[in-house]
């Protein structure tokens, strides 16, 4: 049944039928953030089903070092898929190595977190397996002992249920969905298994270059008080100039949504979110921001929320402290003017 060569203690793919596999993405032998929230995913939905949870780290040799270090989190077996081809990411490696890890292993769930790099991979891996994915999911509930997934569509405006059938159901979860921090761990490390999987140099047909690295971070806003952070509700960069008189107004730093840094109307390291930085300031106030889990995961630690969007349904008012329904640049003028005014008068 199963096409590989193992070394070690026997491979064990009994352990793992039927239940949740959990895709470890790593960096250089490091399991990645979005790894850990991955994990967390799969321990809640194991336990939700009442199934067994273990995890598959894919790579060459640095994919070992990964592996040991997730051995410490609450999993029956880390399996470590190797071979010289999986030396650098390429889709059709990952994709093969995991088919093959999924085969023997028979899980009924894989979860993976929604990053870059499982969205290059999981619809070709759900293809070789004639598997369903759901992608960037932002939950799940369990009905009858069926897990049901829930995911944003129309932009975030609605959120449906979807029931998977078949096995093994592959699952992204969405940045922030399940906290890193809340990773079981365990005494006793689970056992490693390193599985060489077959695959042939000539299965990878594309050429990986050196991995793209973000810009050093410049601003840090983890440390202050007060921010005013904008989203694409500012429409372009021609609002800058009265979002800034704001934040002077009132002491604060600058910061965006992801949206807001991608059209360069702001610089890259003013982004607040999971793939941005975190802060806790004293207040937070949103213009124009929808509350996607992925900026809210970055932002939910302030103690003072104070919401502006014109949509009353928009996510950021559950977390807001106080909210304004209506219109940004409406709001910012007569906020500015009356900031100004205390200032002036000491
Ligand atoms: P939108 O969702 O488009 O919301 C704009 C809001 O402005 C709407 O709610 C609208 O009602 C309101 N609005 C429009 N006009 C006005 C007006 N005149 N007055 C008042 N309100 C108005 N996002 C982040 O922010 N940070 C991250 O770190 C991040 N990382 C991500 C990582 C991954 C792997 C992925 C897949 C996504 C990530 N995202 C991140 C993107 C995230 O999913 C959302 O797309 C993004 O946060 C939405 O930004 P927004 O709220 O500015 O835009």
């Amino acid at each position: 049944m199963c096409g590989f060569e193992h070394e070690g203690s026997e491979f064990l793919p009994e352990i793992m039928k039927d239940g949740v596999l959990v895709f470890i993405e790593q960096r250089d032998g490091k399991p990645e953030r979005a790894a850990w929230e991955a994990l967390a995913g799969g321990q809640t939905l194991a336990a939700d089903l009442g199934c067994g949870v273990s995890s598959v780290v894919v790579g060459k040799s640095a994919s070992a070092a990964a592996g040991e270090v997730v051995a410490s989190a609450k999993v029956s077996q880390v399996y470590v898929a190797e071979a010289d081809a999986l030396n650098a990411y390429t889709p059709e490696g990952y994709a093969a190595a995991l088919k093959e890890v999924i085969g023997a292993v028979e899980p009924a769930w894989v979860v993976f977190s929604h990053t870059y790099q499982v969205r290059d991979f999981a619809p070709k891996l759900a293809a070789g397996l004639s598997s369903t994915l759901a992608g960037d999911c932002i939950g799940y509930r369990v009905e009858a002992g069926k897990a049901i997934l829930v995911r944003q569509v129309f932009q975030g405006k609605y959120a449906c249920d979807v029931e998977v059938e078949g096995s093994p159901r592959l699952v992204s979860f969405q940045a922030g969905v399940f906290r890193e921090d809340a990773v079981e761990k365990q005494e006793a490390k689970a056992p490693v298994e390193t599985v060489q999987v077959q695959l042939a140099a000539e299965q990878i047909r594309s050429r990986p270059e050196e991995p793209f690295r973000e810009a050093k971070q410049a601003i840090d806003l983890t440390q202050a008080e007060m921010i005013v952070a904008v989203g694409r509700g500012i429409k372009g960069p021609e609002a800058m100039d009265a979002v800034k008189k704001l934040a002077k107004a009132l002491g604060a730093e600058i910061a965006a949504s992801r949206p807001v840094c991608d059209s360069g109307w702001l610089p890259m390291d003013r982004q607040v979110g999971s793939s941005g930085q975190t802060v806790a300031p004293k207040l937070y106030l949103a213009l124009g921001i929808s509350g996607a889990i992925q900026h809210q995961v970055g932002m939910k630690g302030s103690k003072t929320i104070v919401a502006v969007n014109k949509d009353a349904e928009a996510p950021i008012f559950e977390i807001a402290s106080y909210g304004i329904v209506g219109d940004l640049f409406e709001v910012i003028p007569p906020l500015t003017e009356e900031l100004e005014k205390l200032k002036s008068s000491g």
